[in-house]
């Protein structure tokens, strides 16, 4: 069995630690480095399956790092930060991380969404269901690609186009955050409103369509300030 490459990028020596054992103790080789510059040089000479990334490095943003892998690779990068402001967040989900976990975290969320973004590379950004079937279920919610329709217990539950699209994009990529900005751009254009009233509005209809209790969402998750996730079906 070929183990996962993970490269952890952080200058915290009681963190790197932390993570350093925890991953090897996981399963996965572990590479560490504790600048931005040995890491940039890393990340191509080693093509890691993962970067676990700190913002916070003596040398450089992380931040930096982030946008120079995306512009030559879809390696995923779960950014590891004490910075946790939401718009910490949004910025390095929008510049292409692919999760944020905020200081201090338990092992098994760092474990959790570390297989969350390795499959997501795996499988293309689709889930091997949605592949195969043309559909995405977690439970009672199914979303059918091919009839543009969303079920919940076996009910069409009734979505209009818009609501539909929200919800097709998130179930294209389940347990990810996708940041405000981002889906309002895939929805509307590079030019939609940067003001997010009209996506909470129809956020707040899907919930009451779909969420059995739209108070404790079962599906439909936000991150406040930053932007929504849908579940993920545990495997
Ligand atoms: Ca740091």
């Amino acid at each position: 069995m070929i183990r996962d490459k993970i490269l952890i990028v952080e200058d915290d020596p009681g963190i790197l630690h932390f993570l350093q054992t925890t991953l090897s103790a996981a399963g996965y080789d572990v590479l560490t480095v504790e600048t931005g510059k040995s890491a940039m040089q890393l990340i191509s000479s080693h093509c890691p399956d993962l970067v676990l990334l700190d913002l916070g490095l003596p040398d450089m943003d992380g931040a930096e790092i982030i946008g120079a892998m995306r512009t030559w690779t879809s390696t995923p990068v779960v950014v590891v930060s004490a910075r946790d402001t939401e718009r910490d967040k949004a910025d390095a989900l929008d510049l292409g991380a692919d999760d944020y976990l905020s200081k201090p975290f338990g092992t098994v969320e760092l474990l959790a969404r570390i297989r969350t973004a390795l499959r997501h590379t795996r499988t293309g950004n689709e889930s091997s269901e949605l592949a195969l079937t043309g559909q995405y279920r977690v439970d009672a919610l199914v979303i059918d690609y091919k009839k543009h329709r969303v079920f919940i217990g076996g009910e069409d539950a009734r979505l209009t186009p818009n609501e539909y699209r929200i919800v097709a994009l998130l179930g294209k990529h389940p347990g990810q955050t996708l940041t405000y900005k981002y889906i309002m751009k895939e929805l509307w254009g590079p030019a939609a409103a940067s003001d997010n009233k009209l996506l909470r509005v129809h956020m707040a209809n899907i919930r009451r369509k779909i969420e059995p209790n739209p108070l404790e969402p079962k599906y439909f998750f936000t991150e406040i300030g930053v932007g929504y996730r849908i579940a993920e079906e545990e495997e």
